[in-house]
């Protein structure tokens, strides 16, 4: 399936016909904005089957993680806005200084405007419309832009979002880097990107002509670190799991692990047996495992394969566009797996004597996206304070992105910005502050001849 490059003119009416339509004032409403959190709502509900089906076809994904990692996110996200939009959107008074009186202050949310939204292939589904959720609920217009490798997800949420929004409201545009290109050079009131870091910065780049904030998800090299104190067997479970569902194509997924030099081998161990029991002796005949997004990926992987020893796995299929999960170690110097951010399902597996080491390990790197770490409380204490990056999870990886009352978002290089719950209500709002004064008295102290300053200035 060929994913037609929509034509610029149909991008001009539509970025012009969304300007008109903010405007008119009408997302901005309450009542509105609830009732279209209750469409998107339905719509995937009645659409599930299709939207599972077409992660299918993208990335083989299993009924089961398209359900745990991309549709229920979207509806937890949907229900808790329906549920506190109210209250969000309420002014919120805050002090005012006695010198001020007898004005009072607020702040009031408002919503920012035009929006673009851009997603990656990875989460297709996911990452385009969480953060629309965002956008309904503060009452912006946005245009959607899938990304054009995930085919499949991206026609039907085309033709979804088509049959039931109205174009001037939400929309999709489809295409790859020419129109992505073309939509960059449009004016809009913020933009929501999700990809690479390569194209983070060409995305900041244009936004700045227009001096048009920014939310910026990206990737990186996400460190994981197991201590000797580490609980073994669930670290392996919860790292083989975290590593390889959507075969290791997720921007949080561990990258890599540093493990005391101690328990090495008995962390190897338990991640095989982990690996087995999730996807059998073959994972390729396995119903849960999904399929790397194109072949490229695969070519990718091979390379990775190269720069080490294979401890598990190690077989690929760029045909079948298959990567098995695969556990690597002894990692040869200046290896581009320890360069790039992985994104796939290879594991190098690095050993560390003091945490001093581990430490300069993971510094050779930008601030990651995600950190995790396998031991006790006191060393996780340690660890956390000296490494800094977007999220992080104690004895456990991925999880955090499941809380919608905690933000998500990167750091540095690997993103600027938050979402999720509140955050994505604040993220495409304006908090415009506002003093309001009474007429009734006017206190002469701030108006020249100063006339009283002597006796302001001590009080002040
Ligand atoms: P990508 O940056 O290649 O593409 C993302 C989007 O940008 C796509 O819609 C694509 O059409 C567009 N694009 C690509 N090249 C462009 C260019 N030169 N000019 C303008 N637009 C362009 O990312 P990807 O390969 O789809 O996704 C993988 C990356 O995304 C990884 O680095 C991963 O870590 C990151 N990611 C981050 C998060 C997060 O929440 N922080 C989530 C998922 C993926």
């Amino acid at each position: 399936m060929n994913i037609l490059e929509t034509d610029s003119n149909r991008i001009d009416e539509i970025v012009q016909s969304q300007r008109l339509f903010f405007k008119s004032g009408q997302s901005t409403e309450i009542k509105f904005r609830l009732s279209q959190l209750k469409v998107l709502k339905k719509l995937i509900k009645k659409n599930e089957i299709a939207i599972a089906t077409a992660l299918k076809e993208d990335l083989n994904k299993s009924f089961e993680e398209s359900f745990l990692t991309e549709i229920n996110i979207v509806y937890q996200e949907i229900d808790l806005h329906i549920k506190k939009l109210k209250h969000w959107s309420r002014k919120q008074s805050v002090a005012t200084p006695w010198f001020m009186w007898p004005s009072s202050s607020y702040t009031e949310p408002m919503p920012l405007g035009n929006t673009l939204i851009i997603a990656p292939w990875n989460y297709p589904f996911q990452l385009l419309i969480n953060p629309l959720v965002g956008a309904i609920s503060s009452g912006c217009t946005a245009i959607l832009k899938p990304s054009e490798y995930a085919n499949s997800t991206a026609y039907l949420m085309d033709k979804l979002i088509t049959e039931h929004f109205e174009t001037n409201y939400i929309a999709v545009i489809n295409g790859g880097i020419p129109t992505n290109t073309y939509l960059l050079n449009q004016k809009f009131d913020l933009i929501f990107f999700t990809g690479s870091t390569a194209v983070g910065k060409i995305v900041a780049q244009s936004a700045a002509r227009f001096l048009t904030p920014t939310v910026l998800e990206l990737g990186g090299k996400s460190p994981c670190v197991v201590d000797q104190t580490a609980q073994i067997e669930t670290a392996a479970r919860r790292i083989a799991w975290g590593k390889t569902i959507n075969a290791g194509q997720t921007c949080i997924a561990p990258d890599y692990i540093l493990v005391h030099e101690s328990v090495q081998k008995s962390l190897i161990e338990a991640l095989k047996h982990s690996l087995v029991k999730f996807y059998g002796e073959d994972a390729k005949q396995s119903a849960f495992y999904p399929r790397m997004i194109h072949r490229r990926a695969v070519e990718r992987m091979d390379v990775f394969l190269k720069e080490g020893k294979i401890a598990y796995g190690g077989t690929t299929n760029a045909n079948e566009r298959f990567v098995e999960p695969t556990l690597l170690t002894d990692i040869l110097p200046d290896a581009k797996v320890m360069q790039e951010e992985i994104f796939g399902p290879v594991l190098p597996i690095l050993t560390y004597r003091t945490i001093k080491d581990a430490l300069e390990i993971i510094e050779q790197h930008e601030k990651p996206l995600a950190f995790y770490y396998f031991g006790n409380d006191k060393s996780a204490k340690t660890l956390l304070g000296q490494v800094t990056s977007g999220g992080a999870c104690i004895n456990d990886t991925i999880m955090h992105i499941a809380n919608d009352h905690l933000p998500f978002g990167g750091v540095g290089h690997s993103g600027s910005g938050k979402y999720h719950g509140y955050e994505s209500f604040k993220t495409f709002s304006h908090f415009r502050p506002v003093v309001s004064s009474p007429t009734y008295i006017d206190l002469p102290f701030r108006y020249p001849p100063f006339k009283y300053f002597g006796w302001l200035k001590k009080l002040l």
